[in-house]
């Protein structure tokens, strides 16, 4: 199956020229049909960060020209990114990164955890998508988050996702300013870095390198920075 995903993808590779094309149609917020080789992944790192820079300057796209977009991606999905976010309704990636339709293959759990479940859904989305970056975004007032910060009792499978992010707060203990902040860019890391140690390998399933980064959204400014 995934030789003969990768066997277009080879032939793909010369037509780069025409996809700085369509990544720079992309930039101007029209609408982009599916592309036929995959965006690099940090060329769509630097895409995200474009969209949600039109997003927090209150310039993104308000009026996305949906039906057309819908209609250009009915019969084939080619997005340009994985996100893995938070669950919680004020941190959609389409909307905080000015993107359209087709254009996120987008994961979201509390706390932008990952089980098996979303482990196996980026590895389709590198192996059979084309994905070449995958973004773990975590974010300001994360519920989750501060439920394992203030360590109070949780049930039901809440539990769960209090017990999975609990690492991240031990690591995030003592490095000073905000205990919640730094426990959600700690717990972001330790997803990606999940992503990273994951096997197979997203680099191995894609055949070349895959960007795999960590970031914040603030709620306030509305802007994502990418996590050192
Ligand atoms: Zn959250």
């Amino acid at each position: 199956m995934l030789r003969r995903f990768l066997t277009p993808l080879t032939a793909y590779a010369t037509g780069l020229v025409a996809l700085t094309t369509l990544v720079g149609c992309a930039f101007s917020g029209a609408v982009v049909g599916p592309a036929s080789a995959p965006v690099d992944g940090k060329v769509a790192l630097g895409r995200l960060l474009d969209g949600n820079r039109r997003y927090a300057a209150a310039s993104a796209s308000s009026s996305k020209p949906l039906a057309a977009q819908r209609a250009a991606v009915a019969q084939k999905q080619t997005p340009f990114a994985a996100i893995v976010a938070c669950a919680d309704s004020r941190v959609a990636p389409e909307i905080i990164f000015d993107q359209n339709l087709g254009d996120l293959f987008v994961i979201r759990t509390a706390g932008n955890l990952v089980d098996a479940y979303a482990l196996g859904s980026l590895e389709y989305a590198v192996a059979h998508l084309g994905v070449r970056c995958v973004v773990v975004v975590g974010h300001e007032r994360c519920g989750a988050v501060g439920a394992a910060v203030s360590g109070g009792h949780a049930e039901g499978h809440v539990k769960a996702l209090v017990e999975a992010i609990k690492p991240a707060v031990a690591r995030a203990k003592g490095r000073g300013g905000d205990a919640l902040e730094a426990a959600v860019i700690e717990n972001a890391r330790l997803t990606a870095a999940k992503i990273r140690a994951s096997k197979p390998a997203l680099s191995k399933l894609a055949g070349g390198e895959v960007t795999i980064a960590s970031a914040y959204y603030d709620l306030d400014s509305g802007t994502v920075r990418v996590n050192p």
